[in-house]
C-alpha cells in the first residue's frame, strides 16, 4: 500500500484521518468549512476556486482563482446559469446530480472528483460542496497527482 494523500493539499495523511474527513486532511477540511462564512472580498483572495451557486444553478459569485482555472472573466459569468450556460460539462449526474442531492440534504459537505471539459482542455479537479445559507459554495482545486 502506498501513501494516502490529502485530496485537497496533497500532503501525506494517515488512514484514520482519511476515513474521518472524506479524503481531505483535518486542517484543510477545517479551512473549507469556513468558506460559507467568508465575505465575497475574502473569497476573492482564496488561492483556489470558489463558485457560489443558487439552488437553481445561477452563479452568484465566482472568484478570480476559478476564473484562472476555467479561463473565464468572473464578471462575464455571474448571473448566468452554470449547468446550461457556463459549464455544460457539469450538466451530468456526476456533478449536477450530486449538486441536487446535496441541496436536499443537511450534510455539512460533499466531496468528489470531477473533470471539467473547458474549450482550452480538460482539467481534473477536487470538488467540495458546502451549504451557504440557501445557496451552495463550490470549492474547486486542480488535482496535481498524476492521472491514474
Ligand atoms: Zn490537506
Amino acid at each position: 500500500m502506498g501513501d494516502v494523500l490529502c485530496a485537497w493539499c496533497g500532503a501525506v495523511v494517515g488512514q484514520s484521518e482519511v476515513d474521518h474527513s472524506h479524503g481531505i486532511c483535518r486542517a484543510c477540511y477545517r479551512e473549507l468549512l469556513r468558506i460559507p462564512d467568508l465575505s465575497e472580498e475574502a473569497l476573492d483572495d482564496l488561492p483556489f476556486g470558489v463558485i457560489i451557486l443558487a439552488k437553481d444553478g445561477t452563479v452568484l459569485a465566482y472568484n478570480p482563482a476559478e476564473g484562472a482555472l476555467a479561463g473565464r472573466e468572473p464578471s462575464a459569468v455571474i448571473g448566468r446559469h452554470v449547468f446550461t450556460e457556463i459549464a455544460p460539462c457539469t450538466s451530468v449526474r456526476e456533478f449536477q446530480g450530486i449538486f441536487r442531492e446535496f441541496c436536499e440534504r443537511e450534510d455539512a459537505s460533499r466531496t468528489f472528483q470531477f473533470t471539467f471539459h473547458f474549450p482550452a482542455g480538460s482539467v481534473r479537479v477536487q470538488i467540495v460542496f458546502l451549504h451557504r445559507g440557501a445557496d451552495v459554495a463550490v470549492a474547486v482545486r486542480k488535482r496535481t497527482d498524476p492521472a491514474a
